[in-house]
């Protein structure tokens, strides 16, 4: 066994359900379990009710986060079709630009291409740009990366297919990046059978054979690792108790919680290396989304003594994990940000508000 230091990590992709979603997260709840999690910034994607979409929503929500936020936060706007000649006005009021070009949990979804293109020219050059894109819609990413010669970062990518084309991407020198998630590194499709609702998200779980494509470009082509922390209530995905199974549950699993853990466990079992995790895990997403240092801020974590991952310890509201039952190798012990203790022996000890809103 042994402990070690890390800097204070950050999760890019973040849902945190505010506004319209407080049942199953709000800020408070969701920047507990971030720091339970040894994440101490995180960016809350804008699939909210209603979405994070105008300067309006975008303002209100920022005060709201201002008073409940733990650990530091940045929103993402969201590209909707019906607002897009706000987005100008929103970028001050937010980290990066979320555009969604699949389906997802929520309505946000540009699927034509003026609305697209005017993402590009209105949203401000030194902001980034995130896609969710699946299948072919990250061909349409990284060639309006080249066109509009500015980066794009692809969500979640889960696929050989997807995976193999961001790498040629990049080794013609796009300005392209890319996220994977923990779900999608450890669980595959046989997990979503046996997971049912509970291991559904989007991305949807895929064969081994994409998993094995992921491991495989965990040195180069992948980024940063990015939880897609998706809540939804039990009740939510599986019906009330003794009742009717529901007909569509919500796609979306928690992960801010477990994302470390199973790093560690990665490296314990010496398919990644300890300085890859930090670039993963901090390094890498801070100077992508171009967010600021956290000085004296560190997770002292534990590599070593099997232990197996259980909802009931969870932060989170929707007290719920897929990775269930799962053995790891690796626990977050103690975080400090900015000089103070937030998270020991397992309590969170950071105060709503005392988190910082970005920029
Ligand atoms: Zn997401």
């Amino acid at each position: 066994m042994s402990t070690l230091q890390l800097p204070g990590l950050v999760d890019v992709h973040t849902h945190l359900r505010v506004p319209g979603g407080e049942h199953k997260e709000d800020f408070a709840s969701g920047t507990a379990a971030a720091l339970a999690g040894g994440i101490t910034t995180v960016l809350a994607m804008p699939n909210t009710t209603p979405p994070l979409s105008t300067p309006g929503v975008l303002a209100e929500t920022r005060q709201k986060a201002q008073q409940t936020i733990r650990c530091d936060v940045g929103l993402f706007t969201g590209a909707n079709p019906g607002q897009i000649e706000q987005l100008a006005v929103c970028a001050p009021l937010s980290a990066a630009l979320k555009i969604y070009l699949n389906d997802t949990f929520g309505p946000l979804r540009v699927d034509d291409l003026p609305a697209l293109l005017a993402c590009f020219e209105l949203w401000p050059a030194g902001k980034l740009i995130a896609m969710h894109a699946e299948g072919q819609s990250v061909a349409v990413g990284i060639g309006l990366a080249a066109a509009y010669k500015r980066p794009v970062h692809f969500c979640h990518i889960s696929r050989r297919d997807e995976i193999e084309l961001i790498a040629l991407a990049k080794e013609r020198g796009l300005p392209v990046t890319c996220e994977v998630t923990p779900h999608h590194l450890f669980l595959n499709r046989a997990d979503a059978q046996r997971l049912g609702p509970r291991g559904d998200m989007r991305p949807r779980l895929v064969a081994q054979d994409d998993v094995n494509a992921l491991w495989d470009h965990i040195d180069d082509t992948i980024d940063c690792i990015a939880t897609d922390h998706a809540p939804h209530t039990l009740v939510e995905k599986l019906g009330q108790p003794g009742g009717p199974a529901p007909e569509s549950p919500p796609p979306g699993v928690s992960g801010l919680e477990t994302s470390l853990l199973l790093m560690l466990t990665a490296v314990y079992q010496e398919r990644l290396s300890l300085e890859r995790l930090i670039d993963l895990m901090a390094n890498n997403p801070r100077r992508i989304f171009d967010l600021p240092e956290q000085p004296e801020t560190y997770v002292e974590a534990e590599i070593g003594p099997a232990h197996t991952i259980r909802d009931e310890i969870l932060y989170t509201k929707c007290s719920w994990t897929p990775f269930a039952g799962m053995t790891v190798y690796g626990r977050v012990q103690r975080v400090v940000l900015r000089g103070e203790t937030v998270f020991e022996n397992g309590q969170v000890l950071a105060k709503p508000g005392s988190g910082r809103l970005l920029p």
